[in-house]
This record gives C-alpha cells, sequence and structure tokens, in this order.
C-alpha cells in the first residue's frame, strides 16, 4: 500500500517543491507550496496562479528566483500562519490534494476554523491517510503487539553500534561481543561493554517510548517485544515486555550464572561466588535467544490482530519472523525503508518514529473522544 513518502513532488529547476494544499472550488483556486529545509522544517508558499516556474528557475540562485517569482509569495514555517494568510476566502473551498505528512496537522486547523465542508476534509485528512487507518486499527484491536528495533534508541541518541556509524573503536561489533572475547580477550569485551552501557545511561526514553507506556497504560497495546537491550521501553514504564536480546544492565557470572550488580562489572570485578568472568544478560552473536523470552513473544504474536514493527530494518534473525505469526493486520514504521521486506506489510509508514508515535496518539485520543462521529 502507500507510503508517507510524499508523492506530490514537483520539481521547479534544482530545488524540490511540495505541494503542501491546494484547494478548488467556484471562487477559484489557491495552493500553498512547501520547501523542506535542512533542519527537517518548511518553509511555506502562497502560489496566487497555478503555473510552472521553471522557466524563471535557470540562474545559479535559484533560492532568490523561487522568492523573486511574482506567483509565489514566501509565508515562513508556520502553517496555522499560511493557512490564515490565503484569507477567509479559503474555508469555502474545497480541499483538493494535502500533502501526506500534513494531513493530520491540517485537520486540527480546520476543526478549529468551523469550515462548512468538513466532510470534504475528513475524506482527505482522515479516511485517505494511512496513519489514521492505523489510529482506526490500533483503536479496534482486542490484542496488539509492538516489535521494536534500534531505530527506536537512535531517536534517544544512542549510537546503533550494528551499524558503521556507530562502531566502537571503529571494530566490527561481531568481533567483540561474542563468547570468544569473554573466554580469551575480556579486556577488549570489557572495554566494548562498558563503554555501551554508560552511553546507555547517557541517554533516555524519548515521547515515543513514554506514548507506548501509555498506550499499554490504556489497554491499547498488550505488549512490547523489542531487539534492544538498552531496557528504556522499561524505563518509561512498560510492563508487558519481552527482551528478547536481553537487557545490557544486567549482569550474570558467565560461568556459574550468579546475577551481579553492573556496579560490580564497571569496576572489572570478578564473580564473588567462582571468580568467573561477569558479562551483561544479552545475547551475544552466535549465542541463542533464550526460549522464555521466545515462546512468549511467540504467543503473542500468534495471537495478535494488529502488529506494529517500529524502527527495525528487520534484518536480524529469529526476531524478524515474528511478524509473519500474525493472521492480522500488520504494520511497519521506520525512518528508512528497506527495499525489500520479509513479510509483506498492510501499511507501511515513513518517518521518524516518536513524530509518528506522537500523533498517532492525539489521533487516538480523537477517536476515544467520540469526535470523529
Ligand atoms: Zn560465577
Amino acid at each position: 500500500m502507500k507510503s508517507r513518502c510524499a508523492n506530490l513532488l514537483v520539481e521547479y529547476g534544482g530545488i524540490r517543491i511540495d505541494t503542501i494544499l491546494k484547494l478548488g472550488g467556484e471562487g477559484g483556486s489557491l495552493t500553498l507550496i512547501g520547501k523542506k529545509n535542512d533542519d527537517g522544517g518548511w518553509t511555506f508558499f502562497r502560489e496566487s496562479q497555478e503555473s510552472a516556474m521553471t522557466d524563471v528557475l535557470d540562474e545559479e540562485d535559484q533560492d532568490l528566483l523561487l522568492l523573486l517569482n511574482p506567483r509565489t509569495r514566501m509565508i515562513g514555517c508556520d502553517l496555522e500562519l499560511a493557512l490564515k494568510s490565503l484569507g477567509r476566502h479559503w474555508k469555502q473551498l474545497r480541499p483538493v490534494e494535502i500533502h501526506p505528512d500534513f494531513r493530520w496537522s491540517m485537520y486540527k486547523l480546520v476543526i478549529e476554523s468551523r469550515v462548512s465542508n468538513l466532510y470534504h476534509w475528513k475524506k482527505i485528512c482522515l479516511k485517505n491517510n494511512p496513519l489514521y487507518q492505523l489510529a482506526e486499527w490500533i483503536s479496534s484491536s482486542k490484542h496488539t503487539v509492538v516489535l521494536s528495533g534500534a531505530g527506536m534508541s537512535t531517536e534517544s541518541g544512542l549510537p546503533d553500534f550494528r551499524s558503521r556509524d556507530g562502531w566502537w573503536r571503529n571494530m566490527d561489533p561481531h568481533k567483540v561481543a561474542n563468547v570468544t572475547a569473554i573466554e580469551e580477550n575480556y579486556e577488549l569485551f570489557w572495554g566494548f561493554y562498558k563503554y555501551r552501557i554508560e552511553t546507555v545511561e547517557q541517554y533516555s526514553p524519548h515521547i515515543g517510548h513514554h506514548i507506548l507506556a501509555k498506550w499499554e497504560k490504556n489497554g491499547w497495546i498488550h505488549g512490547i517485544s523489542t531487539q534492544n537491550v538498552d531496557g528504556y521501553h522499561v524505563v518509561a514504564g512498560n510492563h508487558n515486555i519481552v527482551e528478547l536480546h536481553g537487557n545490557i544492565r544486567s549482569i550474570r557470572c558467565h560461568y556459574c550464572g550468579r546475577s551481579s550488580d553492573v556496579a560490580d562489572f564497571l569496576n572489572r570485578l570478578n564473580c564473588s561466588s567462582c571468580q568467573g568472568p561477569l558479562r551483561p544478560n544479552v545475547v551475544l552473536f552466535g549465542e541463542m535467544l533464550p526460549d522464555n523470552a521466545w515462546n512468549q513473544a511467540f504467543q503473542w504474536f500468534h495471537r495478535a490482530e494488529l502488529v506494529l514493527v517500529i524502527g527495525t530494518s528487520l534484518q536480524v534473525a529469529p526476531a524478524n519472523q515474528l511478524p509473519c505469526l500474525t493472521s492480522g493486520h500488520t504494520v511497519y514504521m521506520n525512518m528508512e525503508m528497506p527495499e525489500e521486506l520479509d513479510p509483506s506489510f498492510d501499511l507501511m509508514i515513513k518517518g521518524k518514529v516518536g513524530q509518528l508515535l506522537a500523533e498517532l496518539d492525539e489521533m487516538l485520543d480523537y477517536i476515544h473522544s467520540g469526535k470523529e462521529e
């Protein structure tokens, strides 16, 4: 199905301009266009006539030409102001096109503005909006489970130690995070995990983690199965958690299994019982997932009416097989869209996870307030 990627893209010379809102009707037409800034925000322009600007955009400073073009007027970076700049007239017109990223925020503004033709706005902003479709699925599902991955943590600022950018001392993690390293090169193993534990402690859960905790409390999701070892879902307040790859702040003896404190590990102490090396309770490369965690996740996904896969490229087995177990709807949300995904998903939504979850949360509150009828 459709992704959230903007499909209304128009190229004006070298500048990428997206249609944000197109209104039409008997009184004429109005168009709001936008240019995405490097920081992820937008600058809006009002286009008073629908005509291509390509003819005037052949000089070096195309940004300037866009501003100087008599047919466009820069409004600024605030969507509400941009809408107001269209004058009162816009309320009489019908929405024809709305950029997918702005459908929900536009709808919130439209409700406040008391437009006369709300039905047409609903059709585009809600019914034709994958994110709103998902909010309705969450709202009606009796058993929703989440699978989260590295993308959830990187939005907190945590480096992804598997990706090349996040490598410790430029070393392939496969060579450090394994049993052989504990037994034959403990200094290296310990250094790597000391660094990772300290990094996890420097950051904290973001808004997306907190929203998932709220959803569990409200009964909107049943539980989260995560590939992350940072424990941020627990810190945020989720209780039904399956940490498939363990938790980095839980420490045990590699030989006898006796549990120990994270401080003992950071101070490079040995097991107080057998003097064996201490290690985090995480699944190292080459180790099997703990049976109880896997079985619990298996049951959840098998029973699920809705599966949300958040912030994972689904490269790591066997966790990537979990979404296949459900006979319900499957939804994929991530900043990056992998070229091929197995299984295929009913909905694929691209964007920052925290932002998508925040928007979904507002939609769920809206649905539950009964205002959508
Ligand atoms: Zn021991």
